[in-house]
């Protein structure tokens, strides 16, 4: 699937309502084995994402991967906002060679594991993207699997970010990072299908 501008634009604007209405709830999530910021962090994020496009609306795909990772890094604060960042980054180096959105995401993955040293299993965002990126490059990805990639990060020990600090007291609660990478995928999902 090649990442085209429209599939791009109503991506990110489908992530960004999708963190916007579940802002209390990522933030909720994140006061069970956090600091309970993630919700405000991502809004906030998104909020910056949504002024610098505004702002720059003849931008290509490069440079709308870009501007999000710029607006992501400066205004998340907390972790998940440079992993983020990193993610869109990889995707705009990359994306002035490749629009195919599987190795677009394979290299935001890469990036994110670099960047947080987090591996599959440690309760982190890596758990939904290394489980969802191969089946929403090739359209076949569900709503199911992203709901269960979400989900097996319940019973894992955090061994990355604030959560870890919890040790096994971890296990039986979400990772919010890894809700919020559900979005992403949802809003990546319905952005295929709308189109
Ligand atoms: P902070 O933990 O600094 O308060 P947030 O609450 O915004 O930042 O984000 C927390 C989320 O970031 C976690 O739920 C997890 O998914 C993700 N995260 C934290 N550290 C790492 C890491 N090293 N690698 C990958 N993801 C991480
Ligand atoms: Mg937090």
């Amino acid at each position: 699937m090649e990442l085209t501008r429209e599939l791009l634009s109503e991506w990110i604007s489908r992530f960004s309502d999708k963190i916007q209405n579940n802002k209390d709830y990522l933030s909720d999530l994140d006061s069970a084995i956090g600091d309970g910021d993630h919700g405000n962090n991502m809004a906030r994020g998104v909020q910056a994402v949504k002024e610098s496009l505004e702002k720059n609306e003849n931008a290509d795909v490069p440079q709308i991967l870009k501007l999000t990772a710029m607006a992501l890094i400066s205004k998340v604060g907390g972790a998940s906002g440079p992993l983020y960042g990193t993610a869109f980054l990889e995707m705009a180096k990359a994306g002035n060679d490749t629009k195919d959105l599987g190795e677009l995401l394979q290299k935001a993955l890469s990036g994110i594991e670099k960047r947080g040293g987090a591996q599959p299993g440690d309760k982190t965002m890596v758990d939904v993207w290394n489980k969802v990126i191969k089946k929403a490059a090739d359209s076949s990805l569900t709503g199911q699997d992203v709901e269960a990639a979400v989900e097996s990060t319940r019973d894992m020990v955090a061994k990355k970010g604030r959560a870890s600090y919890l040790g096994e007291r971890s296990v039986g609660h979400l990772d919010p990072g890894a809700v919020s990478s559900g979005y992403l995928f949802e809003a990546l999902l319905e952005t295929e299908e709308s189109l």
